[in-house]
C-alpha cells in the first residue's frame, strides 16, 4: 500500500480544496484551525494544511476525489470527542481535516417512525430529540452525547450505558451514505432490518475510525419509548455476588433489563469526595456496588414490582446486603450521577493510568484479582478505581497514581502498564478496546495482540478501499 508522503501540500491543490467548500469553510487561519486540531484533554494536538467544512454529500466526493488524485492524507472528524486520538492530524502539517459537523440534516422520520435518516453532523443530543418528539427513543446514551455526531459515533461503533438491552451503535444503524477514498458515493441508506445479499458493507465502515471511507449519512433505528424505569442501588458483599445477581435479573427481567452497571468501593468513594452534591443513599460500606435499571412498556409499576422481587429474592440469597431502590425521577438521576461522576472524580487524585476492555462476563472476577496483581507490581500502591458496564462484561479498569507520587512520573508508566494489562485481558479472551476504538493511542497494542491472520484481513481490506493510503494516515492499522 502507498503511504502518502509527509510533504507540504502544494498551493494549487490547496485552492481546489478551498474551492469546492468556499473560503468561509476553508479554515487556514491557526486561530480558526485551533478547535480542530487538539482533543478536550489536549493529549493531542496535531497540525493541518486545511480544515474543510463541506456542506453536502458531493463537496465531501469532490473533496476526496481532489485528495485522492493529489495524495493527500485526510483526517475525517465529527464531534471531536473521541478518546483515542483518531480524529487530530498527526504534527506534520501535511494532512486535510474534513469536518462532517455542517451535515446536519434530519433528512427523513419514516412513517411508522421506525428509523430516522441523519446527516454525519447531527449530534447525538439532536438525534434524541428528534426521536423524542414522534414519541420514539434512538437508546444509545453517551456522556458527551451533546457533542458528539453520528458520523464520530458509527466510526467508533460507540456503547455507553444502554448497550446491555439495545446493542452498541452498530446494532443501531440499518444503512449508511459512505464517500469512498476516491470520491465514489456508497448510498447504502436501506431501512431494511434483512437483507442476506453477500457481505455486510456497512459492518465494514462501522467501527473503522475514518480510515476506510467517510460516513455521510445514517439510517437509525428507533425504539418505542419505555413508559417506566425503576432504578437500584445494590451493595454486595463481594464481586463474585455481581455474577449471581446479574445470572439472576435476566431471568427475572429478560429484555426489560436496561443497565446492569458496576462500581468499586474506591470508586464511590472518590465520587462522595470530590463531586459536589452526592450522598451515598445506603447504611453499609460495601466493596462493590451495582447499579439496575428494569424498564416497562407501561405505567403500570411492573418494572418496580420486577424490581422488588428481584432484590428479596437476592437478599435471601446472600448475593445483596444492602439496597435502594428511588423513588422519582430526582432519586433515579442522583443514583446515575453516582455511577456517571466516576471517571471526572478521578482527575483530583492525580495521574490515572486508563484501560477500556472487556472480558467474558463469568470471568470478571478472576479479571479484577489478577489485574490488582498487575497493578502491584508495575506501581505499588497505585489505586484502580474500578467501574464500567458489567452486564457487557466492560470494565472501565483506570488506575489512579499512589498519594504523593509525581505526576509526570507515574504516567510515565502508562506503557508499562497497559502492555501488562492488554497481555492479561488478551489471555482471558477479551478485548483490549470494548468501546473507545484504537485511534493513534492502541496502534502499537493492536499490532501486538490481534492475531497474524486478523490483521492480514483488516490491511487487505484497507488497501483495497484505500489503496493510497490517504484516509486517516497513522490510526488504527
Ligand atoms: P470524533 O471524535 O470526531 O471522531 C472519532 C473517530 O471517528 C475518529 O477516528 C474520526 O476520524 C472518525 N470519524 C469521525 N467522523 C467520521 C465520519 N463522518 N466518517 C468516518 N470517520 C469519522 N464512547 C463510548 O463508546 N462510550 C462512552 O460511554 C463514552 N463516553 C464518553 C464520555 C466523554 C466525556 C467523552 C469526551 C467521550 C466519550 N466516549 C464514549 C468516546 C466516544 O468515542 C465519542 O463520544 C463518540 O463516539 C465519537 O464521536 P465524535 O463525533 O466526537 O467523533
Ligand atoms: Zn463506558
Amino acid at each position: 500500500m502507498q503511504r502518502p508522503v509527509s510533504r507540504p501540500v502544494p498551493t494549487d491543490v490547496l485552492k481546489q480544496l478551498s474551492d469546492i467548500v468556499g473560503r468561509e469553510h476553508a479554515l487556514s487561519d491557526p486561530e480558526q484551525q485551533a478547535p480542530y486540531l487538539r482533543e478536550w484533554r489536549d493529549r493531542y494536538v496535531g497540525r493541518a494544511a486545511l480544515v474543510l467544512r463541506p456542506g453536502t454529500t458531493e463537496q465531501v466526493a469532490l473533496i476526496m476525489k481532489t485528495a485522492h488524485e493529489a495524495g493527500v492524507g485526510v483526517v475525517p472528524q465529527a464531534g471531536n470527542t473521541g478518546l483515542v486520538g483518531g480524529q487530530i492530524p498527526s504534527e506534520t502539517g501535511a494532512e486535510i481535516v474534513l469536518s462532517v459537523s455542517r451535515l446536519k440534516s434530519i433528512r427523513a422520520v419514516d412513517i411508522a417512525s421506525t428509523a430516522m435518516i441523519a446527516e454525519a453532523g447531527v449530534t447525538l443530543a439532536e438525534v434524541h430529540a428528534a426521536a423524542d418528539k414522534r414519541g420514539r427513543l434512538f437508546p444509545l446514551s453517551l456522556p458527551s452525547e451533546g457533542s458528539c455526531q453520528i458520523g464520530g459515533v458509527l466510526a467508533t461503533n460507540a456503547g455507553g450505558v444502554d448497550v446491555l438491552a439495545y446493542g452498541n451503535a452498530r446494532n443501531l444503524a440499518l444503512g449508511l451514505e459512505v464517500v469512498l477514498a476516491d470520491g465514489r458515493i456508497w448510498n447504502g441508506l436501506k431501512t431494511l432490518k434483512k437483507d442476506n445479499t453477500g457481505y455486510d458493507l456497512r459492518d465494514l465502515f462501522i467501527g473503522s475510525e475514518g480510515t476506510l471511507g467517510i460516513i455521510t449519512a445514517a439510517a437509525l433505528k428507533l425504539f418505542p419509548k419505555p413508559a417506566e424505569k425503576a432504578t437500584a442501588l445494590i451493595a454486595l458483599p463481594e464481586i463474585a455476588s455481581a455474577l449471581g445477581l446479574f445470572g439472576l435479573a435476566e431471568e427475572r427481567a429478560h429484555s426489560r433489563l436496561t443497565a446492569f452497571e458496576f462500581m468499586s468501593r474506591f470508586a464511590i468513594e472518590l465520587v462522595l469526595r470530590h463531586i459536589p452534591d452526592t450522598k451515598l443513599p445506603l447504611q453499609d460500606k460495601a466493596p462493590w456496588y451495582v447499579l439496575i435499571e428494569v424498564s416497562g412498556a407501561e405505567a403500570d409499576g411492573t418494572a418496580a414490582a420486577t424490581l422488588e422481587r428481584l432484590l428479596t429474592e437476592a437478599t435471601h440469597k446472600g448475593l445483596v446486603t444492602d439496597a435502594v431502590i428511588a423513588s422519582s425521577l430526582a432519586q433515579a438521576n442522583a443514583l446515575w450521577r453516582l455511577r456517571e461522576s466516576a471517571s471526572e472524580a478521578q482527575k483530583p487524585e492525580g495521574g490515572s493510568i486508563k484501560h477500556d476492555i472487556s472480558v467474558p462476563v463469568p470471568l470478571i472476577p478472576k479479571f479484577l484479582k489478577r489485574a490488582a496483581t498487575v497493578v502491584e507490581a508495575v506501581s505499588p500502591g497505585a489505586r484502580p478505581v474500578v467501574f464500567g458496564h458489567f452486564g457487557d462484561g466492560n470494565v472501565h479498569y483506570n488506575v489512579t497514581q499512589p498519594p504523593h507520587m509525581e505526576k509526570a512520573r507515574y504516567l510515565a508508566l502508562w506503557d508499562r502498564m497497559s502492555a501488562a494489562m492488554h497481555g492479561l485481558v488478551t489471555r482471558m479472551g477479551g478485548s483490549i478496546s470494548a468501546e473507545h476504538g484504537i485511534g493513534r493511542m492502541k496502534r502499537g497494542d493492536l499490532e501486538k495482540f490481534k492475531s497474524p491472520v486478523e490483521l492480514e484481513i483488516m490491511r487487505a481490506l484497507k488497501s483495497a478501499l484505500d489503496p493510497k493510503g490517504i484516509l486517516n494516515p497513522g490510526k488504527l492499522l
